[in-house]
């Protein structure tokens, strides 16, 4: 039961009612003058849900340093529009931090009609584009600019400001060897380095005096090459506070560092030493964010010492009543964010709007929530996501609602694929869904498929049965002892074989990929038993199980996110998963599987094959209600399976609820 999160805090002279602040977030409409009241309607009900402080997205202080759905702090509407923003939230009672940044050489020409400035013309990974450097007379103008928008900020009503001076954005590029090369003082020594960041904050300070709240956003951790070393990120953190910041908010890498920091792989808590490290050296409250997903992720950082505030962005979209849930003691009715960033960040980076993929509500919080005119009773045949997320919101919305299962267990694809590494998180959504269903009063029913005559009682039926593997009629072979799919292996009913060819690289068969990779291998635990007792290695094992994966396409794992594919291929290369691309899968034989191409023919031994060669719909319900009954609405994989999507499957299944 957390404690620590609930004790009130402080930021310089802002008082704040617990630990748990809200941090930056882009939703992809900010700027967009028709999308403020959605927006603010975002906010507000983050606000309701408790956040003690909400921290804006990027205010770029200057035009060349922002970017596609960033505010920029030199138009005037945008102007107009934060100011209406911050009297919103705080007319809802709620605290917003405005965030200042000059994106540096992350800023995309294309994007700005500027060319990008940067302390050093360095190419950017990220952007392929060579940044401008700033003259002298640049780095005054860039210094004012921050130091007005800290001014703007004040006038218009924020709580406090956050200096944006992590992930790689201007100020951190001042900071890092790997992007400033300068001679003239602000570069090539630490205290050269440093300089541009403490000056920022020297004359935010200035400009605004003693009394309003400024956070820096540092880089605690650059994840780079050859960039900051620890010692010197202290020494900046210090050279902070001396300036006048009330408080650090620690970010962990660079948008193109190549270790993961936000993916579900990455251990919750994984990076809160390196906060504490911060928190060491100064003597204002340090906030840190990455992987603090859940209360108790939160409170033991906190509990560790080592930070004072916890920022997470992402769980707020999952559930707006973050704190509101974890001030009430009720985690069984917490939605945790499953850092899938499928919905989010993955749309972010397309210059799309966010939502997220377990709350269908993010992103249309404007819209009303409207309860049924005339209560019906509606049966959803289904207990996967889809069904699930139907079920709720029919339920919500006054219907009286009854729930079908198959199956023992309710989750479906969801329940299998908590299988896979970094999927565990799933049994929360599916533990969020049953909690909510037991509280609306769903009459929930497994092991049973309904009949059409119990189907006509109810005024109201949804499918969502979901998808099937699917075995490609043409395999020669799919019937052999061998071969089984992967819904079979991963329902736990077919022991792994030690030569393993997996069918189909698209996302399943290479998260199967992983999840047998991992499986098959010395578990950490036990690798640490021998360790810790002095054995270089724990002993011989019996003999490795080979992995191949076979892709028809050239691009393994298509139509997985852009945050998270490089992360599942380097997983897989790690694990030392043989993929071999652009084959198809002709026949399985006793003892292997013939693939070919254009030009050649392999064979590959294998004593167990695993089919990961798409879903197809579940129909079974089609002959259920015949003519003359009423067409029931069909939701998630039953409606399409051609492109398994939970995301769409339970924003489809909250839209037709939202009909009923
Ligand atoms: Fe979290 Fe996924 Fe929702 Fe993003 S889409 S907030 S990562 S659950």
């Amino acid at each position: 039961i957390p404690t620590l999160l609930l004790r009130p805090g402080r930021i310089g002279s802002l008082a704040l009612d617990h630990r748990m602040l809200m941090g930056a977030m882009h939703l992809g409409i900010e700027g967009d003058r028709s999308q403020l009241g959605q927006l603010a309607a975002f906010y507000e009900e983050r606000v309701r849900g408790g956040a003690a402080l909400i921290v804006t997205g990027h205010a770029a202080v200057l035009p060349e340093g922002g970017g596609h759905g960033m505010y920029d702090l030199t138009a005037a509407d945008h102007r107009e529009q934060l100011r209406e923003l911050a009297g919103r939230i705080r007319a809802a009672g709620g605290k917003l931090a405005l965030q200042l940044t000059h994106t540096g050489r992350y800023a995309r020409g294309e994007e700005t009609g500027l060319a990008p400035r940067a302390p050093s013309a360095i190419a950017s990974r990220l952007t392929r584009e060579t940044p401008e450097a700033l003259t002298l007379a640049d780095i005054a103008r860039v210094q004012e600019a921050f130091a007005e928008g800290a001014a703007f900020a004040r006038d218009a009503g924020f709580h406090a400001i956050e200096i944006m001076g992590s992930e790689g954005y201007l100020l951190n590029e001042f900071m890092s060897p790997l992007t400033n090369a300068r001679d003239d003082g602000y570069g090539g020594t630490l205290e050269g380095r440093i300089r541009m960041s403490a000056e920022v904050v020297a004359r935010i300070r200035e400009r605004v005096g003693r009394e309003f709240p400024v956070i820096f956003r540092m880089s605690g951790d650059d994840c780079m090459d050859g960039s900051t070393t620890p010692a010197e990120t202290l020494a900046l953190a210090r050279a902070l506070e001396r300036s006048g910041a009330d408080a650090l908010n620690v970010g962990i890498g660079w948008h193109e560092s190549r270790l993961p920091t936000v993916g579900a792989t990455v251990p919750a808590g994984a990076f809160a030493h390196i906060v504490g490290a911060v928190r060491g050296a100064v003597g204002i409250p340090v906030i840190g964010a990455n992987r603090l997903h859940t209360p108790e992720a939160a409170e033991q950082a906190l509990a560790r010492g080592d930070m004072d505030f916890v920022a997470p962005a992402r769980p707020w979209l999952a559930d707006p009543e973050f704190a509101r849930k974890i001030l009430q003691a009720d985690r069984d009715g917490l939605n945790v964010c499953l850092a899938c960033n499928q919905a989010c960040l993955d749309r972010a980076f397309a210059r799309k709007t966010v939502g997220c993929l377990v709350n269908p509500r993010a992103g249309r919080e404007a819209e009303p929530f409207v309860r049924a005119a005339a209560p019906l009773t509606v049966a959803v045949v289904g207990g996967g996501v889809a069904g699930l997320q139907a079920a709720k919101t029919a339920a919500e919305r006054g219907h009286a609602v009854t729930l079908f299962e198959a199956r023992e267990r309710l989750g479906g694809q969801f329940l299998l694929a908590s299988r896979i590494p970094g999927k565990a998180v799933f049994r929360e959504t599916l533990r969020y869904y049953t909690v909510a269903l037991q509280r609306l009063g769903v009459d929930v029913r497994t092991n049973v498929s309904p009949s059409a005559d119990e189907l006509r009682a109810f005024d109201r039926v949804v499918v969502a049965t979901g998808v099937q593997p699917h075995v490609p009629e043409t395999l020669a072979g799919a019937d052999l002892p061998l071969v089984c799919t992967y819904a079979e292996l991963l329902a736990g009913g077919r022991p792994l074989g030690r030569r393993i060819v997996i069918v189909g690289g698209g996302g399943i068969g290479s998260d199967v990929a992983h999840y047998i990779a991992e499986t098959a291998a010395l578990r950490p635990d036990v690798h640490a038993f021998f360790a810790e007792r002095g054995y270089a290695a724990a002993p011989a094992q019996a003999a490795p199980v080979r992995i191949t994966l076979v892709s028809r396409s050239e691009k393994v794992a298509k139509g997985v996110g852009v945050t998270t594919r490089w992360v599942l291929l380097e997983e897989l290369k790690r694990r030392g998963v043989d993929v071999l691309k652009g084959y198809r899968c002709r026949a399985v034989v006793p003892g292997g599987v013939w693939v070919e191409n254009d030009v050649e023919e392999r064979f590959l031994e294998a004593d167990q094959v695993v089919l990961c060669t798409g879903q197809r719909s579940r129909t079974e319900w089609m002959g259920l209600l015949g003519e003359g009954d009423r067409r029931p609405d069909v939701v998630g994989g039953a409606s399409d399976a051609a492109e398994l999507n939970a995301a769409r499957a339970i924003r489809q299944a909250y839209e037709i609820a939202m009909t009923l």
